[in-house]
C-alpha cells in the first residue's frame, strides 16, 4: 500500500456559466455554456494526489441536495476514499457559481455543508489522522477545524502542510503545528504583512511563483526551482495540483527539494488542459515529462 495521506477540506460544485457579456442589473440574457464540475480546494488537492498514486482520505461534508450524492460518487470515482465524506442534513452542497464573460469574470462561493467540519468532526476522525503520513489543509473550512486536525497531526507525528488559501490570519496554534506553508505569492505577502515575527515562517515556506516556479528555504538558503517553459491553457487549480503532488511525492520519501521539482513538474503539465481537476496529470506522465 502507499503511503497514506489524509485531507480535511472542502468539497464544492462549481457551476459554470459562459456568456459574451455579463447581464446589467436587471437584465436576463442568454449564455452561451453551461457545465457543472466538482471543485474546492481540499477535493482538488486530494484528487491530485490520488492521480498520482497516493493512497488519499479526505475528511469532509456535503449537503443533502443533489450535488452531495453526486460529489461522494465523484471523490471515489477518482480514486480518493469517501468513507469520511458524509452528507449533512438540511444543509446545502459548497457551492461557486461562476459566470465567465469576456474579460469580466465573477464568482459567487457558498460554503454550505463546509461550514459543518467542525472541530468535533476533525477530532472524530482522530485515528485517520494519527494513522496518515501526511496531512494535507487548506483554509475552506473553518479555521478553528483546520486548527485542531493540525494539533492533533502534531500530536501523533504526522506531518502537517497547510495551503494558506484563501488567505486569512493564523491562529498561533495552527502555527505552531504546521510543517510545510505553501503560499503563493500574493498570500506570502499577505502573511508576512500580518505577522508580527515573519520569520516564523522561515524553513518552512514553500511558496509557489506561477510560471517562475518554486521558492523554498533548506539549511538556511533559499532556493529557485524555475518554472517550465510550457504554454499554460488553464491556470485553475495549479497550486491545487502542487500542493497534492507535494504530499504526494513527500509520502514517497523524497527529498524536500526534489518533491518540491516534482510537484513544479505536475503542476506545470496541469496547465496546459482544461479544468482544474480535469487537467491534473498521472504519476507516469510526471515521470515522463521529467526524463
Ligand atoms: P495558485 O494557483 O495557487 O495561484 P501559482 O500560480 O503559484 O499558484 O501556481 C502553482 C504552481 O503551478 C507553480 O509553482 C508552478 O509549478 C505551476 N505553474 C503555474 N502557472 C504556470 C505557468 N504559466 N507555467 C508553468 N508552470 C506554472
Amino acid at each position: 500500500m502507499p503511503e497514506k495521506i489524509t485531507v480535511v477540506g472542502s468539497i464544492n460544485m462549481d457551476m459554470v456559466t459562459s456568456t459574451g457579456r455579463m447581464p446589467e442589473q436587471g437584465e436576463t440574457i442568454l449564455g452561451e455554456d453551461f457545465s457543472v464540475i466538482p471543485g474546492g480546494k481540499g477535493a482538488n488537492q486530494a484528487v491530485a494526489a490520488a492521480k498520482l498514486g497516493a493512497d488519499v482520505h479526505f475528511i469532509g461534508r456535503v449537503g443533502s441536495d443533489v450535488f452531495g450524492g453526486r460529489l461522494i460518487t465523484h471523490m471515489e470515482e477518482q480514486g480518493v476514499s469517501a468513507e469520511y465524506l458524509e452528507q449533512v442534513p438540511n444543509e446545502s452542497s459548497g457551492t461557486a457559481s461562476i459566470i465567465l464573460a469576456e474579460q469580466d469574470n465573477r464568482i459567487i462561493v457558498v460554503p454550505g455543508a463546509n461550514n459543518a467540519v467542525t472541530p468535533e468532526v476533525a477530532a472524530a476522525h482522530e485515528d485517520v489522522i494519527a494513522d496518515s503520513d501526511i496531512l494535507l489543509l487548506q483554509l475552506e473550512i473553518p479555521v478553528e477545524s483546520v486548527t485542531k486536525a493540525a494539533e492533533l497531526a502534531a500530536a501523533h507525528g504526522t506531518t502537517v502542510i497547510l495551503n494558506p488559501a484563501p488567505v486569512q490570519h493564523l491562529p498561533k496554534a495552527l502555527l505552531d503545528n504546521v510543517d510545510y506553508f505553501t503560499p503563493n505569492e500574493h498570500e506570502l505577502l499577505h502573511l508576512f504583512q500580518n505577522e508580527a515575527d515573519p520569520s516564523i515562517y522561515r524553513s518552512r515556506c514553500i511558496m509557489t511563483k506561477g510560471a517562475d516556479g518554486v521558492l523554498f528555504t533548506q539549511d538556511n538558503k533559499e532556493k529557485h526551482i524555475p518554472g517550465y517553459p510550457v504554454e499554460p491553457v488553464d491556470t485553475t487549480g495549479a497550486g491545487d495540483t502542487f500542493n497534492g503532488a507535494l504530499a504526494a511525492a513527500l509520502t514517497r520519501q523524497y527529498p524536500l527539494a526534489d518533491a518540491c521539482r516534482w510537484a513544479n513538474a505536475a503542476a506545470a503539465l496541469s496547465v496546459q488542459k482544461i479544468g482544474a481537476q480535469g487537467g491534473m496529470p498521472g504519476r507516469q506522465d510526471v515521470d515522463v515529462f521529467l526524463n
